[in-house]
């Protein structure tokens, strides 16, 4: 063993370190049948206006307002897709159904329960009020609006939006190809027996679930020996096609724990020490090729922890995100927090909603000095 050289960094200050060193990926333009949950490279500005004609929101008959109270001809139907082509005229009426385009000459639509029908004859009612009952041009969105902004999220509402414009496919940030490993001599496949001094490999399945709900297209490499050798040769051939290296284990001051020298003979370790509880032992290195590297503590609460602090927030920088932080909350809590020191304290806690006047921030309390 040996006493780390690495400074201790305050944790916002790492954290913010991290995000310097990453750069937003590219953009490619995918099929809104592949975009859910992608982040929008540019504005979606609508080309037209929404609706793109006056379209009837009810079933029942296209008339002037003025002729309220008459019994009015019908000249024809325009249902949704097939417009009546005709011209709503005085003493006259077009049947419409809904999402049915409103005749040219016609003002308003009166229900169908509202009429009364004798023959080819509709009676509406004596009092008719000029644009009811229809969805006039661009009362959705006006031509030219951004409906949808870069750094946007595509959800199922945004998606919907994106495509009532005509819009078959969206640009979107790639997403970051991240290589997933496990370090540790003590590690076994999940589903396998451990023998005596034996654990399974349960970060590998943690982590993967946290990279993939940040977006990462993940490649699991497995788990790899507490040996320097076998160690470089699988993370020199990941980081081929990989954007980020994401490690667990091996990173604290231990005479196995190789990860940091590693690092050190492939990049610049820009971090090795964070004044973190937990998480101290973090490591962030850049790489060649705008490539970096994240090495995990192996501690499970603490590989979640660190990857909460500075891997989520990088691999949304990668994406694009306008926000890549979790929204924070404030809570009061119900125990006494002790403080440790100066190190940032995450703390696990359950939320109840029973306390009206919420005081303390949740998430990132800071011990007092
Ligand atoms: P290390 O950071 O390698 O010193 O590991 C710290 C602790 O985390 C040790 O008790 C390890 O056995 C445990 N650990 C390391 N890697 C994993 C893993 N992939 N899954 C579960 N526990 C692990
Ligand atoms: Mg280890």
């Amino acid at each position: 063993m040996r006493a780390s050289t690495y400074p201790l960094i305050d944790a916002d200050e790492a954290a913010a370190l991290v995000l310097h060193h990453i750069a937003t990926l590219g953009v490619e333009h995918v099929a809104l049948a592949d975009s859910i949950g992608r982040v929008l490279a540019e504005d979606i500005v609508a080309g037209g206006p929404l609706p793109a004609f006056p379209s009837s929101a009810v079933d029942g008959y296209a008339v002037r307002a003025v002729d309220a109270g008459k019994a009015l001809r019908i000249l024809g139907e325009s249902a949704a897709g097939r417009p009546f082509e005709g011209h709503v005229t005085p003493g006259t009426a077009a049947r419409i159904l809904t999402g049915g385009v409103v005749p040219e000459g016609a003002d308003c639509v009166v229900m169908v329960e509202d009429v009364q029908l004798h023959g080819d004859l509709v009676t509406v009612p004596e009092s008719l009020r000029s644009g009811a009952n229809l969805h006039p041009v661009g009362t959705d969105v006006a031509k030219g609006a951004r409906v949808l902004l870069a750094g946007m999220q595509l959800g199922a509402a945004e998606i919907g939006l994106a495509a009532a414009t005509g819009a078959p496919r969206l640009p979107v940030h790639r997403r970051p190809r991240v290589a997933l490993m496990s370090t540790g001599d003590e590690l076994v496949e999940v589903g396998e027996t451990p023998r005596k001094g034996q654990i399974p490999d349960s970060n590998r399945w943690a982590l993967l679930g946290a990279l993939r709900e940040a977006g990462a297209d993940v490649r699991v490499l497995g788990i790899a020996p507490d040996e320097p050798e076998p160690l470089r040769g699988l993370v020199v051939d990941a980081l081929g096609d990989a954007d980020a290296l994401v490690t667990s284990g091996g990173v604290s001051v231990g005479t196995h724990d190789l990860v940091k020298p590693l690092l050190e003979s492939l990049g610049t370790v820009h971090i090795g020490r964070v004044k973190l509880k937990p998480g101290k032992p973090f490591t962030f290195a850049t790489l060649s090729e705008g490539k970096v590297a994240f090495g995990l503590p192996g501690f499970p609460v603490s590989s979640l922890v660190t990857f909460e602090v500075f891997v989520r927030p990088a691999l949304r920088r990668m994406q694009g995100f306008a926000n890549v932080q979790r929204p924070t909350l404030p809570v009061r809590l119900g125990y006494d927090a002790r403080a440790s020191g100066d190190r940032t304290e995450y703390q696990r806690v359950t939320r109840h909603s029973h306390h009206p006047h919420p005081t303390v921030p949740c998430g990132q309390g800071r011990p007092p000095p």
